[in-house]
């Protein structure tokens, strides 16, 4: 069997989509599997690699999502393999705080070189995003005895309880699944086409906003973080405007209050730096990774200053799976792929060519309000022509009209409009190109 990275890299189609394989598949899907998962595509995978996943009916399908970013590196990439498999054959798991292994320690140390700021770092490992943004908010409020969380409009920390109530949009993440956890509060995002205000004068209006709510209402002094996504993800790819994150994060400096950046969907070389604080300079206390972490397998982490992460009491932080080494190992190496293989400035690379063809989009069709996004994270915006109303239909209409064509891709937005671009950052320029030619047609049919 061809390994994933050894895949044609080609879109080829065999069946209608879904095939009939695929069909039967989904039939006991629905039979065996909670209905309220969701599913991008209707088709079950077989094998995936560079930048194609091929399905049980033999269909070649563009991979435009990269498993929601986790798979940067590719699926399948050689170096992750390589270390998995000569770490499941020495030991699977011994939990971290029961009896160490070399491997966690190894990803920590890589954590707290690659992360922004030359202070000294420390880091813990853990399961998910989701899990790590709870460590995070756990280790800032032992730091710093505070227990308020400032958290954005349009953000998505995940789905556990606490980080439920730091997201912001209702359905389908909260619906229903209340009561949410308390001292959590949502201050505005400066969402540049989105801006009510004077748009000359957006950062400084929104970070206005921003102290004010924090100073009169939480109380500056009952703050223990901030936490931002530095491009926001499910929020639909809100690229804040330019000084706010440098603006938010001395505001908080000067307040003791600490700065998280959630870099679970940005992280690893997405977009186009290693983390996307890196475009204004900007060094969180604490950063929180996940996703492109670990080549597919499941880990999460929490880096930040030294007397931050020893803040917590002794055990305080810790679970049986986290930083298992089977995922350890597969950071190491999708860590050296993106290191050695130069994949940030592929993602840079693969930038220049979507913000193009979007751009050519959005002269063409009126649909298109907004492109925006930095390297190999990208969306765009659809909209009712010459209004910033949501268009729903269209994206959703386009989205389908891609996979029927064999190209995925994959959602975002509080309003639902939204279609996002996370290629793996191995996919070949041909097939990329391809794919944005097919989005094309796609949006000139919706438009
Ligand atoms: C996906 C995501 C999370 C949650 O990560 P999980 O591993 O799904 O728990 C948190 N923050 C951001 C920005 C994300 O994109």
């Amino acid at each position: 069997m061809t390994s994933g990275p050894h895949l044609p890299q080609e879109r080829r189609l065999v069946t209608a989509i879904p095939g009939p394989k695929s069909q039967e598949l989904l039939a006991r899907r629905s039979e065996a599997t909670s209905a309220s998962l969701g599913m991008a595509i209707p088709v079950f995978v077989a094998q995936a690699g560079g930048g194609v996943i091929i399905d049980v009916d033999g269909n070649s399908i563009i991979d435009m999502a990269a498993g929601i970013a986790t798979v940067n590196v590719g699926n399948s990439a050689d170096r992750v393999v390589a270390n998995v498999l000569k770490q499941v054959q020495s030991f699977t798991h011994t939990c971290f705080t029961v009896a160490p292994y070399s491997g966690y320690v190894e990803v920590c140390e890589a954590l707290n070189r690659l992360t922004p700021g030359t202070f000294k770092k420390k880091s813990l490992l853990v399961n998910s995003g989701a899990e790590a943004i709870e460590n995070a908010v756990k280790i800032a409020r032992a730091f710093t005895k505070r227990q308020a969380i400032v958290v954005f409009e349009h953000a998505y920390h995940g789905r556990t309880n606490l980080t439920m109530a730091m997201t912001a949009k209702n359905i389908p993440y909260k619906e229903g699944f209340g009561p949410f956890a308390p001292e959590v509060y949502r201050v505005p995002m400066a969402y540049p086409f989105r801006w009510l205000g004077d748009a000359s004068k957006i950062t400084e209006e929104a970070l206005d906003l921003v102290t004010h709510k924090i100073e009169k209402e939480i109380g500056a002094h009952n703050v223990a973080a901030i936490v931002i996504e530095p491009i926001q993800g499910e929020g639909g790819f809100v690229v804040p405007s330019k000084g706010f994150l440098p603006g938010l994060a001395a505001f908080a400096k000067a307040n003791g209050i600490l700065f998280i950046a959630d870099e679970v969907q940005t992280g690893f070389a997405r977009t186009g730096d290693f983390f996307a604080c890196n475009e204004e300079g900007v060094e969180p206390d604490i950063m929180v990774t996940a996703k492109g972490i670990g080549g597919g397998l499941p880990l999460g982490a929490i880096t930040g200053r030294a007397e931050v992460m020893d803040a917590a009491v002794s055990s305080g932080v810790g679970g049986t799976f986290g930083g298992n080494p089977v995922a350890c190992a597969a950071a190491l190496g999708a860590i050296a792929t993106i290191e050695e293989d130069n994949l940030v400035a592929r993602a840079r690379h693969m930038g220049t060519i979507i913000s193009k063809a979007l751009e050519a989009m959005k002269s063409k069709y009126a649909i298109v309000g907004d492109v925006r996004g930095r390297g190999a994270m990208q969306a765009i915006e659809l909209v009712m022509p010459g209004t910033t109303e949501p268009n729903s239909k269209a994206m959703m209409d386009a989205v389908k009209y891609c996979q029927q064509k064999g190209v995925l891709l994959l959602t975002a937005g509080t309003y639902s409009n939204v279609i996002r671009l996370l290629p793996p950052l191995v996919m070949p320029d041909a097939l990329l190109e391809e794919a944005l030619a097919i989005l094309d047609e796609a949006i000139a049919a919706s438009n």
